[in-house]
């Protein structure tokens, strides 16, 4: 598996851009990803979230409250957790209720509770599960 990041090891804990609680790492398939203790956004580096887009990736990582995830949603204003770069809104243009953050710099982004889940659900599509 190819890995974007350019400095291993060096990771630090990062803090919630959002409500500014603790963020901890879940590795899954190798792959590390930061998700806040408290609002339980989840941060992916960049091109993380494209390898993880599949269901089974979704339920171990994206485990918040989708209500939760409604609140942290109106945050869209802060800098890069990882780069202090400048975050820019995306939203998924066949599914506009996805909304998320990227960073303009090291394109990470930042996905709201129950957001990732629910992309992965869009694009499954409901046929996904039998
Ligand atoms: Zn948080
Ligand atoms: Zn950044």
């Amino acid at each position: 598996m190819r890995r974007n990041r350019a400095k291993m090891g060096a990771r630090t804990m990062m803090t919630c851009p959002k409500c500014q609680g603790a963020m901890e790492t879940i590795v899954y398939e190798g792959v590390e990803v930061d998700r806040c203790r408290s609002c339980q956004g989840i941060w992916f580096d960049a091109g993380e979230s494209d390898w993880l887009r599949h269901e089974d990736a979704a339920a171990v990582i994206d485990t918040g409250d989708p209500a939760a995830g409604m609140k942290t949603n109106e945050i869209d204003r802060y800098r890069c957790p990882r780069c202090d770069g400048g975050m820019l809104r995306r939203v998924d243009p066949k599914h506009p209720q996805i909304r998320y953050e990227e960073c303009t710099s090291c394109r990470g982004s930042f996905f709201d509770a129950g957001e990732f889940a629910e992309l992965i659900r869009l694009h499954q599509g409901p046929a996904s599960k039998s």
